[in-house]
């Protein structure tokens, strides 16, 4: 194939991938019944249905000025030979692969991470704060946005450095040295994330003395899972939200609960909450899921090893031979469609996980507490609970709200 074929495909990849997206939010957004339909009475009220569709609106309208924006700016880059020219910059700098790339990768992401903040500042001091579900003050903001920035890039250039390294002196073989080294990176990261990220960013306390931690007690002894392996997270310092995860592995697991949703629920759902988070951890969901992304980035590295050479790949992103760099941005956009469909068997995977963890929760503790529960948190956060199945079919890593409780009661009958 060449230069002129592979260009061509990579612009019609972008704009059918925005076309999809974009159609997908209009479809969802016209799904959207105007009065309270009858399945969320008793959930939403009127007045509370009325606040979520306004929500829902305005964030609606935010995304397609975001999107269509970093639409236009990669269509313009990409077809005024951006991406050749920076290249030829860069090239000219430094005869190192593995600078050529960095410098190339971090330029790129750089400015498209600042593209991005006017938007989020919106997101979160305009809509977020009008709703009232902001508690962000622009100094923990401004803290974070370089925080992320400065994480990012630290990672992102020891693991890609890492990976052009192999590329020079490991020759075709070099996907299998990268595919070790990002796997050690991964688990190293799903161990010690709670340990080393999380801080920078929030304070981890464990539970407090009370009843709360009585009632904790009793269940996670019952299913055996550590008290102190339970944290609470300040998640009010930025947000009303409420929340809960689970992470980590072996002796490094957690569930971490919110503040906020100590705050909100009653305790008897808290522990129905907590009860479905070590569902994830009893049915092995976490170390399955990075299993499958292990297995997924050695296919998308082999792939990769199969195309980095190939002169026509770089040409088209304005190259005159193949690089390394070029490569890369040419092979993720074409992947694109297949990740694309991974992405979505992944949602469907992961909606599977959620059923088995309420199913864990309603066979080991209450399944009507953790209905009521989430019931709570989806109004709260002005969740959207009667996505198009299409939309919730390709986005949702959660089944809708009403399709959870319809499936813990199911459950509920058959024990
Ligand atoms: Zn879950």
């Amino acid at each position: 194939m060449n230069s002129e074929t592979i260009f061509i495909i990579i612009v019609v990849f972008l704009c059918l991938d925005f076309v999809l997206e974009r159609v997908l939010e209009y479809v969802n957004s016209k799904h959207m019944s105007p009065v309270l339909p009858d399945s969320l009475k008793g959930i939403y009220d009127e007045k509370e249905y009325g606040r979520f569709q306004a929500y829902k609106r305005e964030n609606g309208r935010l995304d397609s000025w975001s999107s269509g924006f970093s639409f236009i700016v990669m269509i313009v880059f990409l077809v005024a030979g951006g991406f050749g020219w920076y290249n030829g910059w860069v090239v000219a700098w430094t005869d190192s692969i593995v600078l050529q790339t960095i410098l190339f990768v971090v330029g790129l992401s750089l400015v498209s991470s600042v593209l991005d903040i006017p938007f989020d500042y919106y997101a979160t001091f305009r809509i977020e704060e009008k709703y009232g579900f902001n508690k962000t003050t622009r100094r923990v903001y401004w803290l974070d946005t370089v925080k992320e920035l400065l994480l990012s890039l630290v990672l992102g250039c020891v693991l890609l450095a890492l990976v052009v390294w192999f590329y020079t002196w490991a020759g075709p073989y070099f996907w299998l040295y990268a595919w070790g080294a990002v796997t050690v990176f991964s688990v190293f990261m799903v161990m010690f994330y709670s340990q080393l990220i999380v801080p920078l960013f929030n304070k981890q306390t464990p539970l407090q003395e009370g009843s709360l931690r009585d009632k904790i007690r009793a269940f996670a002894e019952k299913v055996g899972f550590k008290l102190d392996n339970i944290y609470v997270i300040d998640g009010s310092k930025r947000s009303t939200k409420a929340n809960a995860y689970f992470t980590g592995l072996g002796p490094k697991k957690r569930v971490v609960l919110y503040d906020t949703l100590i705050d909100d629920l009653t305790e008897e759902e808290i522990v129905a909450v907590l009860a479905h988070e070590i569902g994830h951890y009893r049915k092995r969901h976490t170390l399955r899921s990075m299993g499958v992304s292990i297995l997924q980035m050695g296919i998308i590295l082999w792939l990769f090893s199969l195309c980095v050479n190939c002169a026509a790949l770089s040409e088209a992103l304005g190259g005159d031979r193949a690089y390394f760099q070029l490569g890369l941005i040419a092979f993720a956009i074409l992947y694109s469609p297949v990740s694309l469909v991974l992405g979505i068997g992944m949602n469907v995977w992961s909606r599977h996980n959620e059923y088995e963890a309420d199913g864990f929760a309603a066979r080991n503790y209450e399944g009507a507490y953790l209905v009521s529960g989430l019931k709570k948190i989806s109004v709260k956060s002005l969740s959207n609970l009667t996505p198009h199945p299409l939309y919730e079919y390709i986005y949702y890593s959660h089944p809708s709200l009403l399709k959870r409780i319809g499936a813990i009661n199911v459950f509920k009958n058959k024990i």
